[in-house]
């Protein structure tokens, strides 16, 4: 996948400011954060959204959320409360296609999105 941004930073060619890494998961701040936290929680292997991880290997899409809710837990940010949002497709507002969990947090937040 020599052209996707987030496994170019995977592979160590691309930067990124890395929070959490494991055998399967990395967490990055996204670059253009939409609040105080936010962070790009990502398969290291490529999978274009969430209906190719299910289909493929439904235990990875488990696997980025135990890995989001360990950081929330950890760093306070479940105590008030916080945002899982995946993008899915073209009307889902997925511009990265290489799935990815955002966390969002640190401020209320606002319903519906949009
Ligand atoms: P999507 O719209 O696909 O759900 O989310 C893609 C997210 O990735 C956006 O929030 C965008 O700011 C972020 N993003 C895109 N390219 C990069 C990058 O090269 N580095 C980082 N850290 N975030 C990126
Ligand atoms: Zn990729």
């Amino acid at each position: 996948m020599g052209e996707c941004p987030f496994c170019q930073i995977i592979q160590g060619k691309a930067r990124a400011i890395i929070v959490l890494q494991n055998e399967d998961v990395i967490a990055i701040n996204d670059i253009n954060p939409q609040a105080p936290v936010h962070i790009l929680f990502i398969p290291k292997r490529h999978y274009e959204n969430v209906v190719d991880a299910m289909e493929q290997d439904g235990s990875v899409v488990e696997r980025l959320f135990r890995a989001a809710i360990q950081y929330a837990k950890s760093s306070g940010l479940s105590d008030r409360g916080f945002r899982f949002v995946i993008n899915c497709g073209r009307d889902g507002g997925q511009t990265v296609p290489h799935l990815h969990l955002h966390l969002l947090g640190d401020r209320q937040m606002t319903w519906p999105p949009g």
